[in-house]
């Protein structure tokens, strides 16, 4: 969470701080601040949005061409105006701005405070900037070698940026845990949380890992390892365009995000779906194929919605190559001590590729001697880095918190690899072919959901004053039911649950009333009858039937209030589809109540700190 920016070159800073922070707001938006250095240092810091710090800006400009900016998703500490960073040392000589969390700045706090050491905020971070001071004071060090320093004796994570007072030719930057990136411009240097913010000026870019700090001068830039040795880094190219992380005349970008998803699927499958031999080609997984063939468990590592295209994926895996598969929440997987053997594969899944709860699974997995896989949409992101292989979503940049598109593009990409790890053991070619036809189709047939937004929205009209929903489905459409009330509650603040339909009745049966809307997935497939038995229960204690379905028969129409109708498809493929009818229900209702469904409170995305 949090976005942080830099800049230093010959442009007014503060113009290109502001743009950046308001790329990366999606990050965060407890409070936004900036600190320029101009033979002085001079910080403005807000409250709220950005949009309170540029208004104030306007008022009265800090002119200079080297700063940090932040956007916070507060962790310790209320968000107000002084919690907001950047935090400045007592003296006024450095400013710095931190995303992360400092795990031990209660005993540091103690430490410093019986040094003398003030503290205004209740912030972490402020720890953080007086050990600095303090490392400096006592060695007489440089800056940059005393933020080193200090560093070793900080557990937890961060992702910092500072600027000197007293030097306006250097950037300083550091990470363990959270993502920093290094634009490369003429002369000119950016740095970003993310790509956002460096995207309009230059595609070329430096990934800083963890332990690494960086020197940054108009004349050129120094990495150095934790070790304080300088290091060769590699110059990589985005691959994202502007273009693709504005809103592009949509109201909002989850709207737009929804709407890409045919060309987010189509893009996830590009050159990867063959109809004749070798069917499926997942480039960077290539030589891993056989391992995870031969895996007698494959574990599957992610949090929030990409928990629930896991889920999708244990059905696709398990079904299609018959390999047992366990989903984990990333967040408890590390923690509870887990059973991990020779023979074990373990994939984790993250849209952003630096989910802080993700990378502690990663790096628990491997630290059991298990290979460990990815699968992300974020090119360069941690999880790309340090994974033994992996597959790209290609859904392009995902900015609107609740994840939409890059849900179908995950369970596109483990269809992809279920049908790989059954090709020449559990499907025949007759069969892979047919998936494969039919996964070639999927794109066209989401936009048919999406041409009858129109109807859900007339929906989301009637119920969006209900104060309760529940989900219900089956089969790989349990997961779905799952992710429909997620978005609910992400985006409209509905108390929403999902349930697997038969499970209805050992519980969530109790709060069925005539103001209940209860939204089934109901597809014609191996469970429908089931389903359809389901559906009379609800209906029998006047509950409120809305069905997504891609049956034509009219059994629904007298059963249920709605019938969302959605294309056919084989069985364990309809998530791709039926998932879409719920995301646009969400969407709508939480526009009618007049909630910020880009920035939902209290939620930011990429979650970077656990
Ligand atoms: N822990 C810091 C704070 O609460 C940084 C949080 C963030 O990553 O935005 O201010």
């Amino acid at each position: 969470m949090c976005g942080i920016v830099g800049y230093i070159g010959e442009r007014q800073a503060s113009d290109i701080l502001i743009k950046g922070l308001s790329r990366l707001e999606y990050r965060g938006y407890d409070s936004a601040g900036i600190a320029i250095a101009n033979g002085k240092l001079e910080v403005r810091k807000k409250k709220g949005k950005i949009v309170h710090l540029s208004n104030d800006l306007e008022r009265a400009g800090i002119s200079g061409k080297i700063g940090i900016g932040h956007t916070r998703w507060a962790t310790h500490g209320a968000p107000n105006d002084v919690n907001a960073h950047p935090h400045v040392s007592s003296d006024g000589t450095f400013a710095l701005v931190h995303n992360g969390i400092i795990e031990n700045y209660t005993a540091l706090r103690e430490s410093l405070s019986s040094r003398g050491y003030n503290f205004t905020s209740q912030t972490d971070t402020e720890v953080l900037v007086r050990l600095i001071e303090d490392v400096q004071k006592n060695t007489g060090l440089s800056l940059g070698k005393a933020v080193r320093q200090a560093l070793s004796q900080v557990e937890g994570a961060y992702g910092i940026a500072l600027v000197s007072g007293e030097d306006s030719d250097m950037l300083i930057a550091a990470r363990k845990g959270s993502p920093l990136l290094l634009g490369i411009g003429e002369g000119e240097y950016f740095l970003g949380s993310d790509a956002a913010p460096i995207i309009e000026y230059t595609k070329k870019v430096v990934y800083l890992n963890d332990g690494e700090l960086i020197i940054v001068r108009r004349s050129g830039f120094k990495v150095f390892s934790v070790e304080d040795e300088a290091l060769d880094k590699t110059v990589h190219e985005l691959e994202w365009d502007l273009e693709q992380i504005e809103k592009g005349g949509y109201e909002h970008f989850m709207l737009k995000e929804i709407m890409e998803q045919p060309s987010a699927v189509e893009n996830s499958m590009r050159g990867r779906m063959l109809d004749h031999d070798p069917f499926v080609q997942l480039g960077g997984m290539m030589d891993s194929i056989e391992d995870l063939k031969n895996a007698s468990r494959i574990i599957l590592c992610a949090c929030g919605t990409s928990w629930h295209a896991a889920l999708v994926g244990e059905y696709l895996i398990e079904s299609l190559a018959r390999i047992p598969v366990e989903v984990e929440y990333a967040s408890e997987f590390r923690y509870r001590n887990p059973i991990l053997r020779e023979g074990d594969a373990v994939i984790v899944i993250s849209q952003s590729g630096e989910t802080a709860d993700t990378l502690a699974a990663m790096e628990e997995a491997q630290k059991n001697n298990v290979p460990v896989y990815g699968i992300c949409n974020t090119v360069g992101s941690t999880i790309a880095r340090e994974t033994k292989a992996g597959v790209y979503l290609h859904a392009g940049p995902e900015i609107g918190v609740a994840s939409t598109k890059a849900f179908t593009a995950q369970v596109s990409v483990l269809t992809q690899l279920a049908l790989k790890l059954s090709q020449g053991r559990t499907l025949g070619d007759d069969e892979l072919k047919e998936y494969v036809t039919e996964m070639k189709a999927i794109p066209a047939k989401i936009q048919q959901v999406l041409d009858s937004a129109d109807y859900v929205k007339e929906i989301s009209q009637i119920y969006g004053h209900a104060s309760n929903f529940l989900y219900l489905g089956r089969g790989p459409n349990f997961p779905v039911a799952l992710e429909g009330a997620l978005k609910l509650k992400e985006i409209s603040y509905i108390h929403a649950e999902g349930y697997p339909a038969a499970e209805m009745k050992h519980g969530p049966i109790a709060l069925i009333d005539e103001s209940m809307p209860v939204v089934f997935l109901a597809m014609q497939d191996s469970s429908y009858q089931k389903v359809l038995s389901n559906i009379e229960e609800v209906a029998a204690r006047d509950g409120i039937v809305i069905a997504v379905t891609d049956a034509n028969n009219g059994d629904l129409d007298a059963l249920c209030e709605h019938v969302i109708r959605i294309p056919k498809t084989i069985e364990l493929l309809s998530p791709l589809l039926s998932v879409v009818p719920l995301q646009l229900l969400s969407y709508y209702i939480a526009v009618m109540r007049g909630c910020e469904v880009d920035q939902p409170r209290n939620l930011a995305k990429s979650v970077t700190v656990e």
